[in-house]
């Protein structure tokens, strides 16, 4: 048996959501009828990431509606969601690739096939007509939730008005492809539709999904298309008193399979001076450049040469 961290919450039951109204396995539109803006939720991006599940399962059961505009609810990998295993829970974050990286416009009109390109190009017209976008996901490590905002000040004002959780962070990408969140206009700067992606915390913490539902209710609350009465009696959490920006600069990435960290980290260490080894990777010792610097999603979990281990920022 694998080790793995202690599993608090277990898979949700999403069969009953297979169906859906739209034609697309697993996505359901809410119409109100009325107008207003077009809101999507997206879970299951990365198939052991259930904690967004159990939240989009729990939006369900109690009947949320929009009152203006439209709400989407999408179970994304669904294909890698259907063989997850606690022992092997990689096994199930894909089948072929990361549905995570494949939202540029040459992948997703390109020739290359893939599960994940296959329902990625089922979803785009979805994610395409979003004005906002909320991403479930959760971590490998035990890690305070945190929003990732990629390059976007949209993103960052808009998860201000969400108002959780209490780090923000604005990153660089991914060299492997683009994200759902950095897809289109949700990257320019000069278009209103928005894009934030929660990690809820570790994948099978109680917390990860009360974090989920808790972000979710309060996603909604800000789209405008949700009634208060619906929001507020839902609530599981206190917003933090302030948000503050992780500003990424850089990457650490593994050369060998001798990548080791310093210490047991997981994430949203700050350490105090420059110079301190944080990482060594044989002969190569990674160093943080600056004073405070943080640490951002550490993890051994997806260790091969190429991969990033960590990110390197600090608060603005
Ligand atoms: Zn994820």
């Amino acid at each position: 048996m694998a080790e793995h961290y202690p599993i608090e919450i277990a898979p949700p039951d999403i069969t009953p959501y297979r169906k859906g109204n739209t034609g697309v396995e697993y996505v359901t539109v809410l119409d109100s009828g009325k107008p207003g803006p077009n809101v999507m939720i997206q879970a299951l991006t990365h198939g052991n990431e259930f904690c967004g599940a159990i939240a989009m399962d729990c939006m369900f059961r109690e009947g949320v509606r929009p009152e203006r505009g439209t709400l989407t609810l999408a179970f994304a990998n669904v294909a890698a969601y259907a063989r997850f295993d606690f022992d092997a829970p990689n096994r199930s974050r894909y089948i072929d690739e990361d549905y995570n990286r494949v939202w540029g416009d040459d992948q997703l009109t390109g020739l290359r096939d893939s599960t994940e390109l296959r329902r990625a190009r089922e979803l785009s017209r979805f994610v395409d007509q979003a004005e906002l976008l909320l991403d479930l996901h959760s971590m490998h490590e035990p890690c305070r939730p945190i929003m990732v905002c990629a390059r976007s000040e949209k993103s960052i004002a808009f998860a201000r008005r969400i108002g959780v959780p209490a780090d923000l962070l604005v990153d660089t990408g991914h060299p492997a492809g683009l994200r759902m969140i950095e897809r289109g206009a949700f990257s320019d700067p000069a278009s209103p539709r928005t894009a934030v992606l929660i990690e809820c915390g570790q994948h099978w913490e109680k917390n990860s999904a009360d974090v989920a539902i808790d972000t979710t209710l309060r996603f909604l609350r800000a789209s405008g298309i949700v009634d208060e009465a619906f929001v507020a009696p839902r609530l599981r959490l206190e917003p933090p008193a302030v948000q503050r920006v992780i500003r990424v600069t850089e990457p650490v990435v593994a050369q060998s399979m001798n990548f080791r960290f310093a210490g047991p980290y997981k994430g949203l260490e700050v350490i105090g001076r420059a110079g301190t080894p944080v990482a060594s990777d044989g002969e190569k010792v990674w160093r943080t450049p600056y004073d405070d610097c943080v640490l951002v999603m550490p993890s051994m979990a997806h260790l091969k040469p190429g991969t990033t281990m960590v990110r390197l920022g600090r608060y603005a």
